[in-house]
């Protein structure tokens, strides 16, 4: 050893490390402490496959109070001494995990996928590499993450530290069972704090098989944890007088019971990522095979299972039935890629469960009354929970289908004139998450960036998001930012410290 610290020996690199964990040996335990434990709750999550709805397995964790507690303690216990490894430690332990999660990719997209049913060539391997590269890009960030110094003038010097909160948690939806831990754990414990985990109870492999990477990356017992459960898990999480911050992705309704979980109880940070019904505004001078891939593709990714889908389409009257047409056929087409999940073919599968399925069938149905059927409108095959991807033409602003998030590749589609009119529709939402504007008008494009209430906007494109950059919405799509700075000061609290220089 010199004084520059250990060198690397010729073969030293990284073993090879082999997934206990696959399809066809699921894990179902809790990982807490850096141990597979059964849950202390006899209740169990039962799951099953949505390409045709049958029994994956009924009996897996499901985490009650004395679980939570169990991992909020040991969280507690090994905050003190995580906060203080050193970064080159830290962020190591963030690349390892992330080389181990790419090197086992398929065998977790295939976990995934029993229970999500999305294909691996259009999602699964998206997802699969948003989580390692949320961990890169937060490990790289370990040592840069500075503080503040002020003027010191006045004879006090100011400086500004982000300490970690502690104990914090991450409370995930089933539609990017591993992308949203990236972006989740990967700012939280960059930033020093201990991070616990509670996967979808539609989607838990995946995240519990997660727990021997996490332990053989080098986290420390206690640092990551994963309790499988429900929403009463979610709940225990969010009302915990111990933990600190709630990280949430999911719905509205959800979202707005965790912030009065988090009030009524510690006043714990919390962090909002919700629901949509995001506008794609297409004018008449745009480059029309763009934007018409875009807005098909926004709408049935992950078959339409995207809180930033462009689920609103509005085309300018010049170009609208050119739109039309191509649009019609490309969602045609998308049709026509619906299925098996297994299958390399396919591109989109099926809704997540039978729950989703009858929600999205009850909006196709009543949805008829409310506009013209452009495309789609039906369900696919007898078994699964497989629907067209669906387009409703002509449909009144206050409909239904024009107002509430769907969650499946169900658009509406209208007809505006002038951009005046259309910048007061694309804001008469109570959702303000995503919009696309579709123009070769450069000012055009800024005025509507500025205009349109939402935390994010797309120019010549839309429903994207980059872990550079802050991702979230305004309005009641959610509180906070997740990616890039952002989502290390939301896990982070600002102390400042004065220093007196004339005493
Ligand atoms: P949900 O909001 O109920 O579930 C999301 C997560 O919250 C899950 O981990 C769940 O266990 C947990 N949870 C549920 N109730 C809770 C509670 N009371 N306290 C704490 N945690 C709780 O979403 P869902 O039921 O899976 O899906 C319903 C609808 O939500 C969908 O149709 C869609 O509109 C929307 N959704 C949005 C997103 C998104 O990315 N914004 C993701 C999933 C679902
Ligand atoms: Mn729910």
């Amino acid at each position: 050893m010199t004084s520059l610290g250990p060198s690397l020996k010729a073969g030293d690199g990284p073993k090879k490390f082999e997934l206990p964990f696959n399809k066809d040996n699921l894990c179902k335990k809790l990982f807490i402490n850096n141990e597979y434990v059964e849950s202390k709750n006899a209740k169990k999550l039962e799951l099953r496959n949505p390409k045709d709805g049958s029994l994956v397995a009924d009996d897996v964790a499901l985490a009650g109070e004395a679980d939570v507690d169990a991992a909020v303690a040991a969280a507690e216990a090994a905050f003190p001494a995580w906060r203080k490894v050193s970064p080159t430690a830290r962020r190591d332990m963030m690349y390892r995990l992330a080389d181990l999660i790419e090197e086992n990719g398929e065998a977790f997209a295939a976990m995934t996928r029993l229970t999500l049913g999305a294909p691996f060539g259009s999602f699964g391997s998206f997802e699969i590499n948003l989580c390692a590269e949320g961990f890169r890009y937060y490990g790289a960030w370990v040592d840069k993450f500075s503080g503040e110094t002020y003027p010191q003038d006045d004879g006090f010097l100011k400086i500004v530290r982000n300490e970690p909160l502690g104990v914090t948690a991450g409370i995930i939806p089933w539609n990017g069972p591993m992308g949203n831990v990236g972006m989740k754990a990967g700012p939280a414990l960059a930033t020093g704090n201990c991070f616990i985990l509670k996967p979808s109870e539609k989607t838990p492999f995946s995240a519990l098989a997660l727990g021997a990477l996490i332990r053989e990356a080098g986290f420390p017992p206690g640092v990551f944890q994963v309790l499988s459960g429900d929403g009463g898990t979610g709940a225990l999480i969010a009302s915990h007088m111990r933990v600190r911050k709630v990280s949430f992705t999911g719905s509205t309704a959800t979202g707005r019971r965790i912030q009065e979980m988090a009030a009524r109880s510690n006043l714990k940070r919390v962090t909002l990522e919700l629901g949509g019904k995001s506008p794609a505004v297409v004018f008449d001078d745009c480059n029309l095979e763009n934007a018409v891939s875009w807005c098909a593709n926004a709408i049935t990714a992950n078959t339409g299972q995207v809180c930033f889908a462009a689920s609103r389409v509005y085309v300018q009257e010049g170009v609208y039935d050119k739109f039309v047409a191509a649009y019609k056929k490309l969602m045609e087409d998308k049709a026509a890629v619906v299925g098996d999940p297994e299958a390399e073919s396919t591109v989109l599968g099926p809704l997540v469960d039978k729950a989703q399925f009858d929600r999205v069938r009850g909006f196709l149905e009543r949805g008829r009354s409310q506009g013209s059927l452009l495309v789609g409108g039906g369900t696919i095959g007898d078994k699964g929970y497989f629907v067209q991807p669906t387009v409703f033409e002509n449909v009144a602003e206050d409909a239904e289908i024009c107002k509430d998030e769907i969650f499946g590749p169900v658009a509406v589609l209208n007809k505006f004139k002038t951009e005046e009119e259309i910048i007061a529709k694309a804001n008469d939402s109570n959702f303000g998450l995503m919009a696309g504007v579709f123009t070769q008008d450069i000012n055009r494009a800024m005025r509507l960036s500025a205009e349109i209430d939402s935390g994010m906007v797309g120019v010549n494109c839309v429903s994207l998001c980059f872990l550079q950059a802050p991702f979230g919405g305004s309005k009641e799509s959610g509180v906070g930012r997740e990616n890039g700075m952002a989502a290390l000061k939301m896990f982070t609290e600002p102390k400042t410290v004065m220093v007196n220089l004339t005493y």
